[in-house]
């Protein structure tokens, strides 16, 4: 068992040694919070997971509980699955349709949710994994790193368009700010930033911080972010204070485990 402690935006900080009585914490039991069978079906027969990690339980629950999260959560932890799970269910349930289609159909210029990541390898393993999730659904996923594929890139995103795109903030923030690419997000009702601390220690601050600039604004569009981070120095914290909506948030820290 872990010691979880949790902030709330709604209640006072508190800790516990036995967080999950109320919480689901079985993939399969995941369609008690709504989320789709195609989804659960893809962890618990695809993958084989029966039991959720702390991490998972935490920001799935909350997540789908429709807060942001804040989760200090390190290397190993399952966080790849921990933002998929609620992000996929909340593009699915944006637009239900998708969750019978077979194969995806997307506008490059419609993307509904964007994870950062800090490094080409960990963006890529999330775009794997995110395909795998997103099998037998509608769900059209993109991976955008630097390096030299830009172009097949972005005529596979034209071709084929994009619900969920995953990439480094170099690129995520290229693509988006360059209007000749027809990459936009009007519509972005979800962003994740995976691995916060690694991001700002490889200088990527103003990357992000750019990024908001091309997404709609929380008031026209009301967006989900989940950011994590194995570590909160000063500079993640102010991060988490421009991306975080600060009136319905969670903080989750795993103290202790074994
Ligand atoms: P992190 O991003 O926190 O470093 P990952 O999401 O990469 O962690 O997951 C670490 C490993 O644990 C991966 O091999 C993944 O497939 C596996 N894994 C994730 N969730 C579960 C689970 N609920 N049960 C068993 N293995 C899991
Ligand atoms: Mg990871």
């Amino acid at each position: 068992t872990s010691l979880l402690r949790f902030y709330s935006s709604e209640s006072a900080a508190h800790e516990s040694a036995a967080p999950h009585q109320e919480l689901v914490t079985r993939f399969a039991d995941l369609p008690q919070l709504g989320v789709h069978e195609r989804i659960v079906n893809a962890i618990t027969k695809g993958m084989k997971y029966e039991n959720m990690t702390d991490v998972q339980t935490m920001t799935v629950n909350s997540a789908l509980a429709g807060k942001d999260v804040v989760a200090q959560a390190k290397t190993g932890t399952g966080k790849t699955l921990a933002f998929l799970v609620p992000i996929v269910q909340r593009i699915i349930a944006q637009d239900p349709e998708l969750a019978d289609r077979r194969r995806g159909k997307a506008r490059a210029d419609d993307i509904r949710a964007i994870i950062i990541s800090p490094t080409r390898e960990l963006a890529e393993q999330i775009g794997v994994e995110a395909q795998k999730l997103c099998q037998g659904t509608g769900v059209v996923v993109q991976t955008a790193v630097g390096g030299t594929q830009k172009h097949a890139m972005l005529r596979r995103t034209r071709f084929e368009g994009c619900h969920l795109m995953v990439g480094t903030p170099g690129r995520i923030h290229d693509l988006l700010s360059d209007p000749t690419t027809g990459i936009d997000a009007p519509r972005l009702g979800a962003l994740v930033l995976d691995e916060a601390d690694r991001m700002l220690d490889v200088g990527f601050k103003a990357e992000l911080e750019q990024i908001l600039k091309y997404l709609p604004s929380r008031e026209d569009v009301p967006r989900q972010t989940l950011l994590y981070s194995a570590t909160l120095p000063k500079n993640v914290v102010g991060l988490a204070r421009q991306f975080i909506d600060p009136r319905n948030f969670e903080f989750v820290q795993t103290i202790k485990s074994d």
